[in-house]
């Protein structure tokens, strides 16, 4: 039989099963609660889909703050910091519709989340892709969050990216120290609270490599920064960072 037709056929099931299933268990959107119209929408509604955005114009390739006129540009804030990471792409600002988006995946523990958030992160990396990357690794938390959540947020993100990318997915990086919650915090406190509480897993897996390392939300870029510091010091040639949201 032609496989032309064939695949036609599959996808023709594909598509009335999905319908089938929409009719017996209607979606909702996780943002406003809407029916989901659209069969093959994800998790969220059109309307919610795009009222998040990403970020465009020119960026502070450290933080993600808007900035002036080059690209490729570190903003008067990053400028006079240590950074261990090169830059840091993010899919968009922490607010409204991503703020409560991220806030479900990780607090309201819907892990399935993670795909919607997953593919935005990799949509607004696009131009990652012509570079070499040669691992994708995560940000780790302490294992008592980690039991308590049921996972960890970044490691779930970064094997979307990782499959999205076809750059295969290794944990690099261990917590030794539980630290205090970092919210209530000013940018000093946050750096001293997450300095030297990551250990690599093996140095050997780290040595002459370019690492993308995924987390959800970036802020001050502390945890992201003391990640980089460790997998530099460890012989790492090139740390990139790719968040779903940064706050600024
Ligand atoms: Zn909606
Ligand atoms: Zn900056």
């Amino acid at each position: 039989m032609d496989m032309q037709f064939v695949s036609v056929v599959k996808l023709c099931i594909k598509k009335l099963c999905i319908l089938f299933l929409n009719i017996l268990f209607p979606r909702q959107c996780e943002l406003c609660n809407n029916t989901l119209g659209n069969i093959e929408a994800e998790y969220l509604c059109s309307n919610c889909g795009n009222n998040i955005e990403f970020l465009e114009g020119m960026r502070c390739r450290i933080c993600c703050r808007p900035v002036g006129i080059a690209s490729n540009a570190i903003c008067s804030e990053c400028v006079s910091r240590k950074v261990y990471f090169s830059e840091c792409f993010a899919s968009g600002h922490y607010d409204d519709g991503l703020r409560k988006l991220i806030g479900r995946f990780k607090y309201g523990k819907k892990r399935y989340l993670a795909a919607a958030i997953g593919k935005r992160m990799v949509q607004s990396g696009k131009n990652l892709l012509n570079d070499n990357t040669d691992i994708i690794t995560y940000v780790p938390i302490h294992w008592h969050k980690r039991w308590k959540r049921g996972f960890n947020q970044s490691e779930e993100l970064a094997q979307v990216v990782s499959k999205e990318y076809n750059i295969q997915l290794k944990e690099l990086l261990s917590r030794i120290k539980r630290r205090h919650g970092q919210v209530s915090l000013g940018r000093d406190d946050r750096k001293r609270n997450v300095e030297d509480i990551f250990e690599v897993v093996d140095k050997e897996l780290v040595k002459g490599k370019s690492i993308m390392l995924v987390d959800d939300v970036i802020t001050t870029g502390s945890t992201v920064n003391a990640c980089a510091k460790t997998l530099i010091k460890s012989g790492a040639v090139n740390v990139r960072v790719i968040v779903a949201a940064a706050v600024f």
